[in-house]
């Protein structure tokens, strides 16, 4: 029997075989940030090249670029995030310990979506929430800006202030003028990029899931407003099918997905628009894509009290952790002109664009993919543990190696060619050679940190030139000649997920 992975399940397997590690942990560790360890970064660096290969390479109409972490402070003030980017905080007026206000309420069981300063507060006394450290009671909760600041240069005064960036998004407006004039970009596209975001989390938690320093990888897609349903592309994803949650179902206390077609949300109103739902098809195909299932995403739209100050219409793609329920990986929402109009409005330079002979701001729909949390979705839905031995049954396009190479035993030449074997192909796949332990004991490491396909020399190859083949998730060996075992792995690699004799 398989048993539900847990959150300690994943935070072991990251820490033992070195995907992750608390950062500063020789300093006693540093809450909210964490080091990519050797197996982590192959699969980060994986995942965001997958990404750019699948929006940006491969597409033609959308733009990459790589802004800056320390972004000129107007950029915030403009986009609203000096004003408003805030979370409430409650201080124990015992010990002083400050935690979320939100946050005390959902470990107590209860829901909140976005409430006022005064519903929070009525809720905790209420409730009776006190300090879960000390019994104390709380104050009033206090807004808090989740910006890091930072002083620029050597003299330390109010003007010196900058940020990091919250967000890639903005770099993405404040760059807007220069892709349309350097690259001639015409409307429809987009402009991606991937970075570092920085936000100063009240109570960083769930490992990955919520940190001081991660990764985005953003997509802003410029239409003209007047074209929101002239989609080139719509009937490719039209019968694609999504588990989709509405604001008005919520609303009514429904909490449970229901299966639905892309066309029909859009003929029925609840995606507003067809850009909108080409991009939420186009974000779940390329998140199933990397072996997350159907069944455990779904699109929630964000009801009114969480609509942030910019968007007219968001969805979020959730992802079901057996061991926090449906959160949140990706958000999608429709900006409208919101951003370019406010930096027109701050910088006083024209952000339009001409379209049919005609100046437009456009609007934006805008995908938003945080690196960490589908990082950590992938190694949930990849974990499985039968009796005491872990399988991590993950993509070969994010696995940290795609090969290993184990001679059977250590003599007779076979780890002659074993090497041999292992040095033509290591160049091709990012692979390992791993000679020590018994055999029994490679295979598991390597089912463990989530190698597809293990190659095996033994006695046989050297009489008869083939190798066996193992594959992680069926267990299954086959024999294959050395002369065509790269066609072979190539073959295996791009047929996952592979069933029982694939
Ligand atoms: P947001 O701008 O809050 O909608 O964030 C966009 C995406 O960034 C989310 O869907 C997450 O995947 C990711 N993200 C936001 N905040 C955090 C955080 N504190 N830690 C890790 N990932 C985050």
């Amino acid at each position: 029997m398989e048993k539900t992975v847990t959150l300690d399940d994943i935070v072991n397997l990251c820490l033992r075989r070195g995907f992750f590690y608390p950062s500063g942990k020789i300093y006693g560790g540093f809450r909210g940030f964490y080091d990519y360890g050797p197996l982590g970064a192959e699969m980060r660096r994986d995942l965001i090249n997958d990404w750019w290969n699948y929006f940006v390479e491969t597409r033609g109409d959308i733009y990459g670029i790589y802004g800056a972490v320390i972004t000129h402070p107007k950029t915030w003030e403009a986009s609203g995030h000096v004003e408003s980017f805030i979370d409430y905080i409650v201080r124990c007026t015992r010990c002083g310990e400050e935690y979320r206000a939100d946050h005390l309420l959902e470990d107590a069981g209860i829901k909140v979506v976005d409430l006022t300063p005064e519903e929070l507060s009525r809720l905790i006394r209420e409730n009776n929430i006190r300090c879960p450290k000390c019994g104390g009671e709380l104050g009033d909760p206090q807004p808090f800006n989740l910006m890091f600041s930072t002083h620029v240069g050597p003299k330390h005064t109010k003007s010196s202030i900058a940020y990091l960036r919250p967000e890639t998004a903005q770099l993405i407006f404040t760059n807007f003028k220069n892709v349309v004039f350097t690259m001639g970009a015409t409307l429809p596209f987009g402009i991606a990029q991937y970075g570092k975001a920085f936000r100063n989390e009240i109570s960083p938690r769930n490992f990955l899931f919520r940190l001081r320093e991660f990764e985005q990888m953003e997509i802003e897609y410029f239409v003209n407003p007047k074209k929101m349903d002239e989609c080139p592309y719509f009937s490719s994803i039209e019968d694609f099918e999504l588990y989709i949650l509405t604001a008005e179902e919520q609303e009514e206390g429904v909490d449970e997905a229901r299966p639905a077609r892309v066309g029909e949300l859009v003929e029925t109103g609840v995606i507003g628009n067809k850009w909108h739902a080409y991009w939420i098809a186009e974000s779940l195909k390329w998140l199933e894509r990397l072996g997350l299932r159907k069944e455990h995403l779904r699109v929630r739209e964000h009801v009114k009290t969480e609509l942030a100050h910019y968007a007219a219409q968001t969805f979020d793609v959730e992802y079901l952790f057996p061991f926090m329920g449906w959160k949140e990986i990706e958000g999608i929402s429709n900006r409208t002109d919101y951003d370019l109009r406010r930096h027109m409005e701050y910088s006083g330079e024209e952000l339009h664009i001409v379209d049919d002979g005609e100046k437009v701001v456009p609007y934006v729909i805008e995908p938003s993919f945080g690196v960490e949390r589908i990082l950590m979705a992938l190694l949930t839905e990849g974990y499985t543990k039968h009796k005491k031995r872990i399988t991590l049954k993950i993509s070969p396009r994010v696995a940290p190696y795609k090969l290993a190479v184990f001679p059977l035993v250590n003599k007779e030449g076979i780890d002659v060619k074993a090497r041999e074997i292992y040095h033509a192909l290591k160049n091709r796949y990012r692979a390992y050679y791993d000679d020590r332990g018994s055999i029994g004991k490679r295979y598991a490491k390597a089912d463990e940190i989530g190698v597809p396909i293990c190659l095996t020399v033994d006695g046989q190859t050297l009489q008869d030139g083939t190798v066996t083949l193992r594959l992680r998730d069926t267990r299954e060996q086959v024999r294959v000649g050395v002369d065509e075992a790269e066609r072979r792995i190539e073959e295996l690699l791009s047929s996952w997920p592979w069933r029982r004799g694939y």
